[in-house]
C-alpha cells in the first residue's frame, strides 16, 4: 500500500509540474492570467487536503496537499520570479491572500442565514468553511513569508553560485519549506488536533517534492529552456546562469558605461564617477592622483596599417593599462586614444612611480602589426596639490601631457617636470616612423 502511495505521490508532482510548467512556459502565448489563475484555484483543494487527508509512505504519513502542490506552488513562485519579475509574483500572492480573507468573511456572514435542507446527506457546513477559511489565511501568509523567503535565500546563493540556477532552486526549496513546515505544522496541530508525528512524516514528503521539483527544473532548464533559447539566439550565459531580474538589471549596469571597442569604463561614466572618486579620496583625508595617457603618434599607425589594425593595437593598449592599475584604480576612455586613470589613495609621487610603469609596459609590449613598438605618453597631476576637484586635476594633467608631447614624447611629466630620461625600454620616439 505504501508502495502505491509513494507512485501516487511522484505522479501527482509530475502532474503538477508538467501543467504548471507548461502554463508558465507559454504566459506570452495564452497570458498569463491562465497560469495564475490555476495556480489560485488549487488552493482550497491543498488546504483542504492538508486538514484531513493523509497517505501512508514508506517514511510516515503525509499528505499531498501540502507536501505536493502546496509545495508545488512555491517553487512556481520561485520559477515566476525568476523569468519574470518581483512584481509580477506580488499579484498571486496578494491575490490568495485577499480572496481568502473574503471567503472567511463570507462564511461569517453566511452562518446568518436558515439555510434549505435540500437532501438529507448534503447538510451544508459554513463550520467547515469557516474553519478552511482561516487555515488559508494562516497558509497564504506563510506563503507570503516563504515567498519573500526563497526569492531573497536564492538572490543571496547568487553570490556563491551564480550559474548553478538547480542548486539554488533546491536548496532554496529545502529551507524554505523546512520553514514553512514549522509554521504549518503548528497551525494544524493547534485547529486540528493533527499529532507530531505527522511533522516529520510531512517534513520528509515536503525534502522529497523539492528533489521531484528540482529534478523536473533541471530537465526543463537544459533541454527544453536551452534549446529554445538557442533558435532565439538568447545569451547563453543568461540561459545557464538563469539571471534573475535583478541580476540581469545589473548586468546591464555593469554593461552600460562601458567603451564598445576597448571594455573600459567611458567618458560618461567618468563624468560622473571620477568627481565622485576624487572627493571621496579627499573627506578621507588622502590624495587622489590622475593620470591622462595619450598614444604617440597614432595617427601614423592609422596612416601606416588601417583604421583596424589601429583598433586592434587601442584594445592592446587598452588592456595592459587595465592589467597593471589596481583593483581600487579605475580606467576609462577619455577621448579616442586617449585614457584617463584615477587613482584614489594615491600621492604624486606614487603616481608618477605607477604612470613610469605604464608607460614601460606599453612601450615593451604593444607592438604594431609590424612589430615596431607603440609608446604612450603621460601627464600627472594629483588633489590636493594640483587642485581639489576632479576637473581641475584633470586639466592640471593635460598640460603635463602636452609638456611631454613637446619634450619628445613616450614620457611621463609630473609636478616638476619630465620624470624618464633615462627611458629603459628606450624604444624609438616615433612608432613607426
Ligand atoms: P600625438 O598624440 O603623439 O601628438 O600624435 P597623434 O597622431 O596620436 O595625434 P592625435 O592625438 O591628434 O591623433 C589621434 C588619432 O587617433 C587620430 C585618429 O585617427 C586616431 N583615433 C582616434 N580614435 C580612434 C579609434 O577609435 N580607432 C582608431 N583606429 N584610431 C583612432
Ligand atoms: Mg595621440
Ligand atoms: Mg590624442
Amino acid at each position: 500500500m505504501e508502495a502505491l502511495n509513494l507512485v501516487l505521490f511522484v505522479v501527482e508532482a509530475v502532474a503538477y509540474f508538467v501543467l504548471m510548467v507548461t502554463l508558465l512556459h507559454f504566459r506570452h502565448r495564452l497570458g498569463l492570467g491562465v497560469f495564475l489563475t490555476a495556480l489560485g484555484v488549487m488552493h482550497f483543494m491543498e488546504t483542504y487536503l492538508a486538514a484531513v487527508f493523509y497517505v501512508s509512505l514508506p517514511f510516515g504519513d503525509v499528505s499531498p496537499g501540502s507536501s505536493v502542490f502546496f509545495s508545488g506552488k512555491l517553487m512556481m513562485i520561485l520559477m515566476l520570479y525568476l523569468w519574470e519579475d518581483a512584481a509580477t509574483v506580488r499579484q498571486p500572492i496578494y491575490g490568495l491572500f485577499l480572496g481568502n480573507l473574503l471567503t472567511v468573511g463570507i462564511a461569517w456572514v453566511l452562518q446568518l442565514h436558515q439555510p434549505l435542507q435540500l437532501s438529507s446527506n448534503h447538510a451544508p457546513d459554513v463550520d467547515f468553511l469557516k474553519e478552511m477559511g482561516w487555515l488559508m489565511i494562516w497558509g497564504t501568509a506563510l506563503l507570503y513569508v516563504d515567498s519573500l523567503g526563497i526569492i531573497l535565500l536564492y538572490e543571496k546563493l547568487g553570490d556563491f553560485f551564480r550559474r548553478r540556477a538547480v542548486l539554488r532552486f533546491m536548496i532554496s526549496g529545502f529551507v524554505l519549506l523546512t520553514f514553512d513546515q514549522i509554521g504549518f505544522f503548528a497551525a494544524l496541530h493547534y485547529f486540528l488536533d493533527v499529532p507530531v508525528a505527522v511533522f516529520w512524516g510531512g517534513w520528509k514528503a515536503k525534502m522529497l517534492s523539492v528533489c521531484l521539483y528540482g529534478a523536473m527544473f533541471a530537465i526543463y532548464e537544459y533541454r527544453i529552456r536551452r534549446l529554445r533559447a538557442d533558435a532565439a539566439a538568447r545569451s547563453i550565459s543568461d540561459v545557464f546562469g538563469d539571471l534573475t531580474f535583478r541580476e540581469r538589471y545589473n548586468d546591464l549596469l555593469e554593461r552600460t558605461g562601458r567603451d564598445m571597442l576597448t571594455g573600459v569604463y567611458d567618458r560618461t561614466r567618468m563624468e560622473l564617477e571620477a568627481p565622485l572618486m576624487v572627493r571621496e579620496a579627499l573627506r578621507q583625508g588622502l590624495s587622489a592622483t590622475v593620470l591622462i595617457i595619450d598614444a604617440d603618434h597614432f595617427k601614423d599607425v592609422n596612416d601606416g596599417y588601417g583604421h583596424l589594425q589601429g583598433d586592434v593595437v587601442l584594445k592592446s593598449i587598452a588592456a595592459r593599462l587595465g592589467t597593471t592599475l589596481r583593483s581600487s584604480d579605475r580606467i576609462f576612455r577619455f577621448g579616442g586614444e586617449e585614457f584617463v586613470a584615477v587613482c584614489p589613495g594615491t600621492n604624486h609621487e606614487e603616481g608618477l612611480l605607477l604612470a613610469e610603469r605604464l608607460r614601460w609596459t606599453i612601450a615593451t609590449s604593444v607592438k604594431t602589426p609590424d612589430g615596431s613598438p607603440v609608446t604612450v605618453s603621460i601627464g600627472v597631476a594629483t588633489a590636493d596639490e594640483d587642485g581639489t576637484s576632479f576637473t581641475t586635476v584633470l586639466s592640471a594633467a593635460d598640460g603635463r601631457l602636452y609638456a611631454a608631447k613637446k619634450s619628445g614624447r613616450n614620457c611621463v611629466v609630473g609636478r616638476s617636470g619630465v620624470v624618464n630620461s633615462g627611458k629603459p625600454a628606450d624604444p624609438p620616439i616615433n612608432a613607426i616612423g
